[in-house]
């Protein structure tokens, strides 16, 4: 083989294997290690004022809506994690920090206690911030935590990398971020890194999922009682 030929083939494998490795370890996100049990996690949040325990309520219909959006476009029938507010007995603890009660450049956290890889409780503290979209946008990534994510550094924008706020990440969750969710909830191993699936293309939610509008939760919440009621009935019967 002459050496012209052996510097292309060069050339053409070190074009080649970087753009394919680059596509396939792309999108991935590390876990934190442990997981849920109950499909319905129940959160209490206190602290702060209304507009800033609001930022938090929104965050847990986000979740909420997103894992809904993401089974109906490709897990139909599989099971997701459900955030309710809950009572000051809820295993996750939301509290808002006054302004001018943090220490340095630390803006929320998250703690875990949990054990042989089963979260049983955790605790979050988020600061204040100057704006309800910055709060916001911290409060979906706290809130990621408490699902078992950890930080992305594969994707600038996504809202699992560490400083969200500073680098003006989106507020609205990733096929990525909602992929790892999925495996967390329908795994029976623990994963300590998931990849995003060729299958499934890499982006944000679509904003128009998470704006349902109030009236179409009331009937589904008309639609489904009767449903249960008609079920609860039947099992009664001998
Ligand atoms: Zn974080």
């Amino acid at each position: 083989m002459s050496s012209r030929i052996l510097l292309s083939l060069l050339i053409a494998v070190l074009i080649v294997v970087p753009s394919v490795y680059a596509e396939s370890v792309r999108y991935v996100i590390p876990l934190e290690g442990s997981k849920w049990k109950s499909s319905i996690i129940q959160v209490h949040v206190s602290g702060g004022e209304e507009w800033q325990r609001n930022q938090t309520l929104q965050a847990l219909l986000i979740w909420n809506r997103a894992q809904l959006w993401i089974a109906s476009e490709y897990f139909p029938n599989s099971s997701v994690y459900t955030f309710e507010e809950g009572d000051s007995n809820a295993p996750v603890q939301v509290t808002l920090l006054n302004s001018g009660t943090v220490v340095g450049s630390i803006e929320a956290w998250t703690d875990y206690h949990a054990q042989k890889g089963v979260i049983e409780s955790a605790t979050v503290k988020i600061a204040d911030q100057n704006t309800q979209e910055a709060l916001l946008l911290l409060n979906v990534h706290e809130l990621g935590h408490v699902l078992g994510l950890g930080h992305v550094s594969c994707c600038d924008s996504d809202l699992m990398i560490p400083y969200p706020v500073d680098r003006q990440a989106s507020y609205l969750p990733t096929t990525l971020d909602l992929y790892a969710v999925h495996v967390l909830g329908t795994s029976e191993y623990m994963p300590t890194l998931v990849f995003l699936p060729n299958s499934i293309p890499y982006r944000t939610i679509p904003e128009a999922e998470l704006t349902l509008p109030e009236s179409l939760n009331f009937l589904a919440i008309l639609l489904v009682v009767p449903v249960i009621t008609l079920f609860s009935n039947r099992k009664k019967k001998p």
